[in-house]
């Protein structure tokens, strides 16, 4: 499984706002992108491009191109189901099912998704996915816990189990880490280290340092004003971002002079 993605002339409209205009970008296979810039620079809206979740909201569309591995996930033929299936997503503030048990908060995208399987299959995905988040030894004799009964760290890491539970090509963050403590947040940040041997991970992230540590790419967005669109200023290595970037803005924007 190769899992590139090519993003192609792609414009982002909330009805007739246009947010995010002509980006481009070539995202590498089993590699870390860090979106940064901004508030309002599109970089979430973006992000929800990549798994068809900006669709959700009325009057929200897209024109262009989305590729992962060739083929468009914007296709006239493409279920959109299946792209988010394909294409996992971690939010900002850790969303367990509160009443659901820790397992079967890991199992509910695989319940959604409808795919019957065997109880045994299920203690070992379970098991493995658990293993993969970096949670197991923490919860192994507390499967049958409401979710709610986590820590915050612990619940980001249970939502990101039940995530790759659907074994999914890609995964986007948005932000994972801003409602965690720092000590979640490196327990966070080391696990997206491991995850990336597997999988095609998007992070958008606020924080310069947490950019710096866990990408190989940065991409920077850019506004120039309220209602004008977010743009793709410059993507480069992360090391090339943070210490010799070819835009102005970008310097700017890490030196913390503005954003
Ligand atoms: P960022 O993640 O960089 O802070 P966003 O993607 O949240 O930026 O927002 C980009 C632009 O799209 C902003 O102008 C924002 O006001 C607008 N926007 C975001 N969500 C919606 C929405 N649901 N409806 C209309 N406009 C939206």
């Amino acid at each position: 499984m190769a899992q590139r993605i090519e993003v192609k002339d792609l414009n982002i409209f909330y009805g007739s706002f246009r947010a995010v205009a002509d980006v481009s970008m070539h995202i590498a296979p089993r590699s870390v992108t860090a979106l940064i810039g901004p508030s309002g620079c599109g970089k979430s809206t973006f992000l929800r491009t990549l798994n068809r979740m900006h669709e959700v909201i009325p009057g929200a569309r897209v024109e262009g191109t989305v590729e992962v591995d060739g083929t468009d996930l914007y296709g006239a033929d493409v279920d959109p189901v299946a792209v988010r299936r394909q294409v996992g997503m971690v939010f900002q503030r850790p969303n367990p099912f509160p009443t659901m048990s820790i397992a079967e908060n890991v199992l509910a995208g695989v319940r959604l998704n409808n795919r019957r399987i065997s109880k045994t299959d299920a203690a070992d995905l379970v098991e493995q996915s658990l293993t993969h988040a970096n949670l197991w030894t923490e919860v192994k004799d507390r499967l049958d816990r409401p979710g709610s009964s986590l820590s915050g760290g612990q619940q980001q890491r249970l939502c990101i189990a039940r995530a790759i539970a659907v074994k999914p090509q890609v995964l986007l963050m948005d932000e994972p880490c801003s409602a965690l403590d720092p000590i979640s947040t490196l327990a966070i940040e080391d696990l997206i280290a491991e995850l990336k041997d597997d999988y095609t991970i998007v992070i958008v992230t606020h924080n310069m340092q947490q950019a710096a540590r866990v990408s190989e790419k940065t991409a920077f967005f850019n506004v120039e004003g309220t209602g004008k669109p977010g743009r793709l200023i410059e993507m480069d290595d992360t090391r090339t971002m943070f210490s010799s970037p070819s835009q102005k803005a970008t310097e700017d924007y890490i030196s913390g002079r503005f954003g």
